[in-house]
């Protein structure tokens, strides 16, 4: 098939890429490099099944041309992670709502199958753990920026559903904590990467509190087969999906596993929220996949075991970010504020 993956130069969407490459796939992709990165898509450069454009998904006379050449779309294409929301929120918004308009109203015009990549943040502050899919959401006032990134995603699955409601095959699936190859070491959104490159560098693993909050790590191996899943199995349609592990894992207990397969001897320290986000912040304590309507309709099951996972992406970073290339420094508290960047 012809595949259009927006964002496909992402750590998922690259990933996800791969996997459609193997299969046989003939992949299109359009990404503009804003937290995506070249380097994570420079080896299909050239292949004669892979197609890259670097542009914006807003750009609808492209997005018209790319959605009428292909047989599907995996739109995974948006500001990702809270903080850059949180750092411009209107760019956030717009693109994350903008950008699926036009992706959904371009696969409408053309009738293809669509996937639309949401997020487990959708849920908000709710406690009702496990998540299932048609639990109510908890979301804090509009005054708080960061619960625009759960609005936007949340405006995505309606437009999605509305679309579905007018017969278009389109499903949503709802990611929880990926980790895997391709995570940026020194950049922000994810605990595992800056974990390990502290071990790696030495530096205090910096766990957030007391270390009990929970969440459920999803290997990028499982994140991708599910997206799959999403977008090929016929009952998906019209449908939401978590995509998740349902391997809980206190925030405490990866610090001391991923120091633990570093080899290394950093201490383990407690740092109090509001050092890092100011006071008011309010953090998931548990975020855990209901995993029974992906494994009903899917025969979806996020199978790898942390730490299976966590070793092969310990092996990615040895190999992809010796530890010349990863600046001192970058991974110290005032670290997980900056915008992640190529070194
Ligand atoms: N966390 C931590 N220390 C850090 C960064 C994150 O203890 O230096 C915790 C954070 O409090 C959260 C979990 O790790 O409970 C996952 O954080 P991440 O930013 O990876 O993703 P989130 O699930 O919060 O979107």
């Amino acid at each position: 098939m012809r595949i259009l993956v927006t964002g496909g130069a992402g750590y998922i969407g690259s990933n996800l890429v791969d996997t459609l490459i193997a299969d046989g796939h003939e992949v299109f992709v359009v990404d503009n490099l804003s937290t995506g990165k070249i380097t994570n898509i420079q080896h299909l450069l050239g292949h004669d099944r892979f197609h890259f454009v670097n542009d914006t998904i807003l750009n609808e006379e492209l997005m018209d041309r790319m959605v009428a050449a292909v047989d599907q779309v995996y739109h995974l294409a948006a500001v990702v992670g809270v903080k850059y929301v949180v750092e411009d929120p209107l760019n956030g918004i717009y693109t994350n709502v903008k950008g699926t308009e036009v992706v959904l109203e371009k696969a409408y015009k053309y009738w293809k199958r669509t996937v639309v990549a949401s997020s487990s943040e959708v849920y908000g502050k709710s406690t009702a753990v496990p998540l299932h899919e048609a639990a109510d959401r908890l979301l804090g006032p509009t005054t708080v920026a960061r619960w625009s990134y759960a609005m936007a995603k949340a405006i995505d699955e309606h437009f999605a559903f509305a679309y579905a409601n007018k017969g278009l095959p389109v499903s949503v699936v709802r990611y929880f904590n990926s980790y895997g190859p391709r995570l940026d070491p020194k950049g922000y959104g994810s605990v595992i990467a800056k974990f390990i490159t502290q071990a790696r560098l030495g530096q205090p693993i910096t766990v957030f509190e007391d270390g009990q909050q929970t969440r459920c790590f999803t290997y990028i191996e499982d994140t991708v087969r599910g997206t799959i899943l999403a977008g090929t199995v016929p009952a998906a349609i019209g449908d939401v999906f978590n995509i998740g592990s349902d391997q809980e894992t206190k925030i405490i207990e990866l610090a001391e596993m991923i120091r633990r397969l570093v080899g290394s001897k950093s201490e383990i320290i407690s740092v109090p929220y509001r050092n890092v986000f100011g006071e008011n912040f309010e953090e998931t304590r548990r975020r855990v996949p209901d995993t029974r309507h992906a494994k009903e309709v899917l025969g979806f099951y996020a199978e790898t075991p942390l730490e299976v996972g966590l070793r092969k992406t310990i092996a990615w970073f040895r190999e992809a970010w010796p530890r010349h290339k990863l600046a001192p420094g970058r991974t110290d508290l005032a670290g997980y504020f900056d915008p992640g960047e190529e070194g």
